[in-house]
């Protein structure tokens, strides 16, 4: 019955469209296409003469009485070989493919297949005819690019016995692979499958998450670590360094694959970051970073609904490669832009504003986002696990934390990295602000730490300790500022002008890090406990020092601070034996300051 799934639009306002004719079946987030301008949209609305749905492009060529069809399914993603590398819309649209083929960014109404029918990809079976299999299970696997294998799994819903299954070879996504017999039929697929992006992909159960995403950034593996499987909000004014963390951990982290979504940047903005990401070369493997990278990328001149639906096309494609057992991470930038396009969309709809404008399911929203982290146990007969690790990159205006986004953004993230202008303003990056930042996974991670650590005789403290006792010297050092301020640094005790000196010590030589140093870039985790071991070292020895009557200028004097400082930028992860020198020196250089006392 197709006629009854074609209506007409019957009025234009803005981006939204007025639909008649097809009220009676359609169904709410269907996809409607209308027909002359291959343009499509999404249904927000039903009515009992109408439908209101909201374009995915510019309605400016649209005329009344312009046929509009149900396509009968809400908006999904297809999934199958060729995503990684990919640089889409948040329709989906290849934007890398239509620039080769058609040389401009995006005309409207243009129609190109989101993944290549005509490439052939080399499948290789590891299933036999005879086989049971199930739901999630792998069929066999495909070398999407030299880093990632991506394994064709059974669609779910569907399980049996296969009665057909090609041999190895060169197949398109849409060639028929596999056969499989249920009770009363047999049902062939191909290696593609397609998936609606506003319905999380199921999994068994949510793990609770136990290892970190190590990020190589020292302030957020020490102070603020997030989980793999967890989320973070990253919130922060225009020049705090969100784009250079988010590149830091697509470059450094240890996810396998990164879903990079960009949304809402000035188009030729996102064009020279998208440039520069096709540059960079993974650190890791040596080659393009991009082989394990899916960019979906929204300007602020592309439609408001194709910016609102990215976030969660970009987690759609995630929990995909995580159904393959792959630890995945999802860079949302900025997640601010994205809500001022739900914001439009709810300002034309007419609905009524909750805060500054923001509509009253802004919540609901970003919560069925960050809930779509996690490490799960997947579907399928084997016992695999995945996980989704979401980071959202939040703009408030004027850096206001309080604002709508940010407020209610704070709610579903369990660590929350503060970016603080003040900070970035001194070039003290990354900016982000040890006293306004936090993190719920330290106990989740804190076992995974323990297998790293080492001991040293003179200093015997794992993870969990050096952190608690930073965070305290910080939080000690903040309650000495104001006083410092009225009276003097050098009117309070030696032993609190001991406690600022070493704040100072952990902020330069610890926390500052340079991400273009090629050795600051990228600390490891062995080497991130040398470095902060030797800072409490420092402060355990001076301490001691201070109370024989050793005086606190002499102990500023000591050559080995110089070098405590420099570590970060000076050795490099590998050379660890360098720093259990400077370690040594350090204790030679207390000893003899402590000798030299003696003859006195
Ligand atoms: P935002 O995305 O928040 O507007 P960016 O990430 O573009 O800010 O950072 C602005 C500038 O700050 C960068 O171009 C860089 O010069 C500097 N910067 C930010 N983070 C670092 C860092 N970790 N190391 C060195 N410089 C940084």
């Amino acid at each position: 019955m197709i006629s009854s799934k074609k209506g007409s639009i019957a009025s234009i306002h803005g981006s939204l469209i007025s639909i008649k004719g097809i009220e009676r079946q359609v169904k709410l987030h269907n996809i409607v296409k209308v027909e002359r301008h291959n343009i499509l949209g999404e249904v927000l609305q039903i009515y009992p003469d109408h439908v209101i749905a909201q374009c995915f492009e510019n309605t400016e060529k649209l005329r009344i009485h312009e046929d509009v069809v149900d396509l009968g399914s809400p908006l999904s993603m297809e999934l199958a070989p060729g995503l990684i590398s990919s640089i889409f819309d948040g329709i989906q649209r290849p934007l890398k493919i239509i620039y080769e083929q058609k040389g401009g960014f995006l005309e409207r109404g243009i129609e190109v297949e989101p993944l290549s029918r005509t490439k052939k990809w080399h499948f290789q079976p590891s299933k036999k005819i005879g086989d049971k299999v199930g739901e999630g299970d792998i069929i066999g696997i495909v070398q999407e690019t030299p880093l990632i294998e991506h394994k064709i799994m059974v669609p779910f819903t569907y399980s049996g016995i296969i009665t057909q299954i090609v041999q190895e070879g060169e197949y398109t996504i849409l060639e028929d692979i596999y056969t499989i017999k249920r009770e009363n039929d047999e049902i062939s697929f191909p290696m593609l499958q397609k998936w609606p992006v506003t319905r999380a992909r199921p999994f068994k159960r949510k793990k609770i998450p136990y290892e970190p995403l190590v990020t190589g950034i020292r302030v957020i593996d020490l102070l603020f670590p997030i989980a793999r499987g967890g989320c973070v909000a990253v919130p922060g004014g225009f020049g705090t360094g969100k784009t250079v963390i988010q590149q830091s951990l697509a470059k450094w982290s240890n996810a396998d694959i990164i879903i990079l979504v960009g949304c809402g940047e000035r188009g030729n903005e996102m064009a020279d970051v998208l440039k520069d990401f096709l540059k960079i070369i993974d650190p890791k493997t040596n080659r393009p970073l991009i082989e394990r990278v899916v960019l979906i990328a929204n300007t602020s001149n592309m439609p408001v609904s194709a910016r609102e639906i990215s976030i969660f096309s970009g987690v759609t494609i995630a929990e995909y490669y995580r159904d393959m057992g792959y630890n995945v991470a999802v860079l949302a930038d900025s997640t601010s832009r994205w809500a001022e396009a739900l914001r439009e969309i709810s300002g034309l709809m007419e609905e009524m504003p909750a805060e500054e404008g923001y509509p009253a399911y802004l919540s609901s929203k970003l919560s069925s986002f960050y809930e779509r982290s996690g490490v799960v146990q997947l579907v399928g007969s084997e016992e695999k696990y995945g996980s989704i690790t979401l980071v959202g990159s939040v703009s408030p205006p004027s850096g206001d934390f309080s604002e709508p986004v940010t407020a209610t953004t704070k709610r579903f993230v369990q660590a929350f990295w503060a970016l603080d202008a003040k900070l970035a303003y001194s070039k003290h990056y990354p900016a982000i602000n040890w006293l306004d930042s936090y993190s719920k996974y330290t106990d989740y991670v804190s076992d995974w730490w323990l297998e790293k650590n080492f001991n040293w005789k003179e200093i015997d403290v794992d993870w969990l300790e050096c952190r608690t006792r930073i965070d305290e010297i910080l939080a000690k050092e903040a309650n000495l500022e104001n006083i410092s301020q009225l009276i003097g640094e050098e009117n309070l005790p030696e032993e609190q002008q001991l406690s600022l000196f070493l704040a100072n010590l952990i902020k330069k030589g610890f926390l500052i890090q340079n991400a273009f140093d090629e050795i600051d870039r990228f600390t490891e985790p062995k080497k991130l406990l040398g470095m902060i071991k030797i800072i409490l070292l420092f402060y355990k020895q001076a301490s001691e020092l201070l109370q024989s009557g050793v005086l606190l200028e002499d102990i500023k004097k000591l050559d080995v601070i110089n070098k405590i400082l420099r570590i970060g930028i000076t050795i490099p992860n590998e050379d660890f034996d360098k720093i259990v020198e400077i370690k040594d020196t350090l204790i030679k250089e207390m000893e003899d300051l402590k000798f030299s006392y003696k003859g006195l």
